[in-house]
C-alpha cells in the first residue's frame, strides 16, 4: 500500500495516528538540522518534519530531495507546538514527524513554480507543460469543480427520467452556423465525415425513436475563427424532450440551475427566482443586446420624443432619417475628465457610433459635449425620465435603432467594469424568448436561421420571412449566453419549407437532411430541447474569465496545442492512404 491517507485529509483529530502518505514535495525548508517538507496531493498539503534524530537512511534520502520529487513518507501525526500553527492551511494545526522517507521518483527543475499564482509564465508555456500547470491548486480545484457540476447534472437529469445516450463523433455536417471539421474516409476515398457541431439532428431522431428524454455531455466541434475565448472543440450539456412545450423545457432548466448553484458553489447567489423572461425585442431595447447582464440597472432609455424638435444637428439628423435618440446614465461620472470621456467616445465608435454626446449634471449646471445644444426644457425632461441626479453623466447615442442599441449596450458593459457595478458573486440568470426566425445576411444576400433550421417557426410561413418568429429560447447569465434551444419542427412539410427559405432546393435538402426528413414522416412526437456550453458555466462558477482554465487540455486562443504540437503535418503515406494530395 502506497498510502494510508491523503495529505489533505488529516486533522488534529488524527493526532498520534501512524500514517503513510505519498505525494509531491511542494516546498522544502532547512531550519538548522530540522527539515520541513510540504507534501502535496490532490487533496491538499501537509507539513512533514524530519528531525535530525531520524534514521541515517531517512536523512540521506531527504538530503537530496528537491521540489516536486515524489515521496512516500511514514510517520506520526503530531499537534504543532503552540504558536507554530498555520491557520492558512487546512492541515495547519498538525505536522507529520517522519520516521521514514522513501524517494519514489525525482524531478527535473520545473519550467515554472506550481506552488502559487505568481510568476507564472505565458499561457503557451503553461499549456506546453499542462500536466504541471494542472498541479497548481487553483487548476486542480477547477477540474474538481467541473466534475461536481457534471455529476450534479447527471444525477439531476437521471432523477427527472432522462437517459444519457452517446451519439457519433464521425457524422455528417450539422448546421449550427459554423464551418465543419472534416475527416477524410480511407474506405471511401474522396468522401468525408464531418465532426458534429452539436448532436442536434441525432437527438431529434432519438425522440422519433421514442426515447422521450435524452441528455448527453456532448463534445461539439466548430471550425470558427477563434475570437475571444472560443475553443475548436467544446462540451455541451445537451438535452431533448418529447411531448413538451417551451415552458416545460424552461422550467426543467431553471430547476436544474437553481439547485446546482447553491449545492456546488454556495458562495454564489442567484439574483432572482423565478428568472426574468424577456422577449428578444425587449432585451435589445432595454439592454442593447440579446445577452443582457441584469446584475445592474443602467438601462437604455428612449428619449426620441423629448428631442423631436431638437436643434442639435446630431439628434435632428438621426430622427429625420428614421433613427432614434437613446441614453444611459453613468452614476457619479459627471466629473469625468476629458480623457475619460474621449476614451468612451472611442469605444462608442468601435461599436459603430459616429460620436458620443454627453451631458454632465453638476452643481454648477449642465456640462458635457451636448450641453450647449440642448434646451433647458429638454434637459429637464431627460433628467426626469432617466432619474439622473447631480453627479451623473448622461451618454447619448443618436443613429439608426440597431446602431444606438449596440453602442449603448457596449458602453453599458464598459461602465459596468469601470465602476464595478456588477457583484461577481451574484448570478443573474434570465431567459430571452420570441426571437426572429431569420435574419438577413446582407453579404450573402440570403436569409440565415437565427438559431438553426430545425427550430419551429410561428407566423405565416408563406409571408415575409423577416416577420416570422421562432419558438427558440436563450439562457443568459451575467451578460453571457449560456445556451439555447427551441421547440422543433416535427413535420417534413414545415421542415422542407424552412430549408427552402434558407435557399435550399429539394435536391440539396434531400442530400443534406434526407435522413431527418424521412424520420419526420414516421410519427415524430412534439419535441424540444436545449444545450449549454458546459465550459462557460463551469468557468463562471469557478470565477475565471477563461474557459481554458476549466478544460484539462485546451487549445491556445489560436487553436493549437503546444504540448503535443497538434495540428501537425502527416506523412506522404498516410495522405496517400486517404487519397489526399496537398495543394
Ligand atoms: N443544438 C443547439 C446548439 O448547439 C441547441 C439546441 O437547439 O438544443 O446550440
Amino acid at each position: 500500500m502506497y498510502k494510508t491517507h491523503n495529505c489533505g485529509e488529516l486533522r488534529a483529530t488524527h493526532t498520534d495516528l501512524k500514517v503513510t502518505l505519498a505525494g509531491w514535495v511542494h516546498r522544502r525548508r532547512d531550519h538548522g538540522g530540522v527539515i520541513f517538507l510540504d507534501l502535496r496531493d490532490r487533496y491538499g498539503i501537509i507539513q512533514v518534519t524530519v528531525n535530525p534524530n531520524a534514521s541515517k537512511e531517512t536523512l540521506e534520502h531527504v538530503a537530496n530531495v528537491r521540489m516536486e520529487w515524489v515521496l512516500q513518507v511514514s510517520g506520526t501525526v503530531h499537534k504543532r507546538p503552540a504558536g507554530m500553527e498555520n491557520p492558512k492551511m487546512a492541515t495547519g494545526e498538525i505536522e507529520i514527524i517522519a520516521e521514514s522517507v522513501e524517494v519514489l521518483n525525482s524531478a527535473k527543475t520545473l519550467p515554472f513554480m506550481v506552488s502559487g499564482e505568481n510568476d507564472l509564465p505565458d499561457e503557451n508555456t503553461r499549456l506546453k507543460y499542462r500536466y504541471l500547470d494542472l498541479r497548481r491548486e487553483r487548476m486542480t480545484r477547477n477540474l474538481v469543480l467541473r466534475h461536481k457540476v457534471v455529476k450534479f447534472m447527471r444525477d439531476f437529469l437521471d432523477k427527472q427520467g432522462f437517459i444519457e445516450i452517446e451519439t457519433p463523433i464521425l457524422f455528417k455536417a450539422t448546421p449550427e452556423g459554423a464551418r465543419d471539421y472534416l475527416v477524410p474516409s480511407r474506405l471511401y476515398p474522396g468522401q468525408f465525415y464531418a465532426l458534429p457541431q452539436s448532436p442536434q439532428q441525432l437527438k431529434q431522431l432519438l425522440m422519433v425513436a421514442g426515447m422521450d428524454r435524452y441528455f448527453q455531455i456532448a463534445r461539439c466541434f466548430r471550425d470558427e475563427d477563434l475570437r475571444g475565448d472560443r475553443q475548436p472543440e467544446f462540451t455541451q450539456l445537451d438535452l431533448e424532450m418529447s411531448f413538451v412545450q417551451r415552458d416545460d423545457v424552461l422550467a426543467l432548466v431553471e430547476q436544474l440551475y437553481t439547485e446546482l448553484i447553491p449545492t456546488v458553489t454556495p458562495h454564489k447567489k442567484l439574483l432572482s427566482s423565478p428568472w426574468p423572461r424577456l422577449s428578444y425585442r425587449e432585451s435589445v431595447e432595454r439592454f442593447g443586446t440579446d445577452k443582457p447582464d441584469m446584475r445592474f440597472g443602467m438601462e437604455l432609455i428612449d428619449v426620441s420624443t423629448i428631442f423631436a424638435k431638437s436643434e442639435f444637428k446630431v439628434f435632428q439628423s438621426a430622427l429625420e432619417t428614421g433613427g432614434m435618440v437613446k441614453c444611459i446614465v453613468a452614476p457619479g461620472c459627471a466629473e469625468y475628465s476629458r480623457k475619460e470621456v474621449d476614451a468612451l467616445t472611442e469605444s462608442a465608435k468601435t461599436f459603430g457610433a459616429k460620436g458620443l454626446a454627453t451631458l454632465a449634471v453638476t452643481g454648477e449646471g449642465l456640462k458635457g459635449t451636448a450641453a450647449k445644444f440642448i434646451k433647458p426644457e429638454e434637459s429637464e425632461a431627460v433628467k426626469s425620465i432617466t432619474g439622473a441626479k447631480e453627479g451623473d453623466l448622461i451618454l447619448f447615442a443618436a443613429d439608426q435603432r440597431a446602431v444606438v442599441n449596440k453602442v449603448l449596450g457596449g458602453l453599458r458593459l464598459i461602465l459596468r467594469d469601470k465602476l464595478n457595478l456588477a457583484n461577481p458573486n451574484v448570478m443573474a440568470f434570465a431567459w430571452v424568448v420570441d426571437f426572429p426566425m431569420f435574419e438577413f445576411n446582407e453579404g450573402e444576400n440570403r436569409w440565415d436561421a437565427l438559431h438553426h433550421p430545425f427550430t419551429a417557426p410561428t407566423g405565416d410561413l408563406d409571408g415575409d420571412p423577416g416577420q416570422l418568429r421562432s419558438r427558440a429560447y436563450d439562457l443568459v447569465m451575467d451578460g453571457t449566453e449560456l445556451g439555447g434551444g427551441s421547440i422543433r419542427i416535427n413535420t417534413p412539410e414545415v421542415q422542407l419549407k424552412m430549408l427552402e427559405i434558407l435557399g435550399m432546393d429539394l435536391d440539396a435538402a434531400q442530400e443534406s437532411f434526407g435522413f431527418l426528413l424521412d424520420a419526420l414522416k414516421y410519427g415524430a412526437p412534439p419535441l424540444g430541447g436545449i444545450a449549454f456550453g458546459l465550459d462557460r458555466v463551469v468557468a463562471l462558477m469557478a470565477g475565471t474569465d477563461s474557459i481554458r482554465d476549466v478544460i484539462a487540455f485546451p487549445k491556445t486562443a489560436s487553436g493549437a496545442d503546444p504540448m503535443s504540437g497538434a495540428p501537425s503535418p502527416v506523412g506522404q503515406r498516410q495522405l496517400r492512404e486517404l487519397g489526399l494530395r496537398l495543394g
